[in-house]
């Protein structure tokens, strides 16, 4: 009996990630609206499957898209702007002085440009942190991408702030969950312990628990945090979210680069997920989080590229490629990190720290259809032998680079086919994007105003 499906993607190279990591050396996947049908090896038979629209992925690596677990889209517009800083003066003498200026168009601008190069990427799915969720939202409904968006809450100690502050982060979940035909998620994002009073803190907990939200928070990132907690609380940034009952599994913890004693154990019993943010945390001097440690603690860890101004790219697979290199430099264990559990950081596991374990992040029946082609032909990329899993992942972890992902499909939509984007003015969002920056950095003073 044939079967009609939407879509079927022929000839690839499978790298499922599913519970068994099968590796199909010339696969296929049949989709149908915004799911997986099934996925097999060798020829998709014709007596089986009728699609609509078939893709030859011959030459192609044919993988989930790519899950990034902590950023800030819109910061796309003051790239390049604040370097060679630790953490805190980056922020409070850049960063939030010149996003002060963007309103909703800016943010609206920037997040559009970080969209577009994430799907450009292979990142289909992010998590976000800023407080225009409804500009964002925009923007990831019209590129087409899934996003948790977070609403980012800081009150600097001022109780007005709170009330005011929770109000429009509730406003804006009920604006724009489930927008973009469920696409877009909202969850609270209350910035750090440090941004954020103990009532603010303790009240986004409340909410989350009451509506079922995600918390995203800045942990622990870098020691000037760290020793302050210690100053102000007597214990570590972690400790003192424990302590007031923050933490739990619908938290992801950005960062996590200082622990104390005790920590690691914390995070294990409160089931928190981590988002490693390794090449900002490297930038900014902020240090390495042990990430081996959490990950053989069976704490599950995802990989962020964190905003645009700290990274200062939005290229997931470079961020895999410094995390294995650093982290079996640093421990000096080449055996540890290897390259297809740090494939798994950026699909199965980042899918899991999203709440999205069941949904995302394998190729398997059932699961929603996001998923990249990646051309294996380069010469960066061969030789390629599809029967070496090992080498497959280890080309996606270590040879690999952004410009191989050739097509992106996202809950069943194809929204780049062969490098080409489907509906979307490029030139026009990069131009508006442009024209984005130069006004707030020009109204912050950080660009002088004539010439833009
Ligand atoms: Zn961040």
């Amino acid at each position: 009996m044939t079967r009609d499906v939407d879509l079927l993607i022929t000839g690839g190279t499978v790298v499922t990630m599913d519970e068994e990591r099968r590796l199909l050396p010339s696969g296929w996947v049949a989709i149908s609206g915004n799911r997986i049908v099934a996925v097999g090896s060798g020829d998709a038979p014709d007596s089986v499957w009728r699609p609509k629209r078939r893709i030859d992925a011959t030459g192609m690596v044919v993988m989930p898209g790519l899950v990034s677990c902590h950023g800030h889209a819109c910061n796309s517009l003051v790239r390049g702007m604040a370097e060679d800083r630790p953490l805190h003066e980056w922020l409070t003498e850049v960063l939030w002085p010149a996003m002060s200026h963007a309103g909703p168009d800016e943010v609206y601008r920037g997040a559009l440009l970080s969209a577009v190069e994430m799907l450009r990427s292979g990142v289909t799915c992010f998590a976000d942190m800023w407080t225009e969720v409804p500009s964002t939202a925009r923007a990831v409904e019209q590129v087409g991408l899934r996003a948790l968006l977070a609403y980012n809450l800081r009150d600097f100690g001022d109780p007005e702030k709170t009330t005011v502050e929770l109000g429009r982060a509730v406003r804006a979940w009920r604006e724009c969950d489930g927008t973009g035909d469920g696409r877009v998620r909202v969850g609270l994002g209350p910035h750090s312990i440090y941004a954020c009073t103990a009532g603010m803190l303790g009240r986004a907990r409340e909410l989350a628990t009451e509506h079922g939200l995600l918390l995203q928070i800045h942990v622990s990132e870098t020691r000037r945090e760290f020793e302050q907690s210690v100053e102000q609380h007597g214990v570590s940034p972690i400790a003192y979210l424990e302590r007031m009952g923050f933490l739990g599994p619908d938290v992801i913890a950005a960062h996590v680069v200082w622990l104390g004693d005790g920590d690691l154990e914390t995070l294990k019993q409160r089931e928190v997920s981590v988002a490693h943010c390794v090449a900002s945390n490297l930038k900014l001097g902020s240090g390495i989080a042990s990430v081996r440690d959490y990950r053989n603690a069976g704490v599950a860890v995802g990989v962020g590229t964190d905003g645009p101004a700290s990274n200062n790219s939005l290229d997931i697979l470079a961020d895999l490629k410094i995390a294995a290199l650093l982290h079996k430099g640093v421990g000096r264990v080449p055996k540890e990190m290897p390259a297809a559990d740090v494939v798994a950081m950026a699909t199965a596991d980042g899918a899991s720290v999203l709440g999205l374990g069941d949904e995302l992040g394998r190729l398997a029946p059932g699961r929603l259809a996001d998923l990249i082609l990646v051309d294996a032909t380069g010469a960066h990329f061969t030789p390629f032998h599809p029967h070496d899993p090992n080498q497959v992942y280890a080309h996606l972890v270590y040879s690999a680079k952004s410009t191989d992902v050739r097509t992106v499909v996202v809950d069943g939509r194809i929204r780049m086919l062969d490098g080409a984007f489907v509906g979307l003015d490029e030139k026009a969002i990069i131009e508006g994007a442009q024209r984005a920056s130069s006004r707030i950095l020009v109204a912050a003073g950080l660009l002088p105003a004539s010439g833009h």
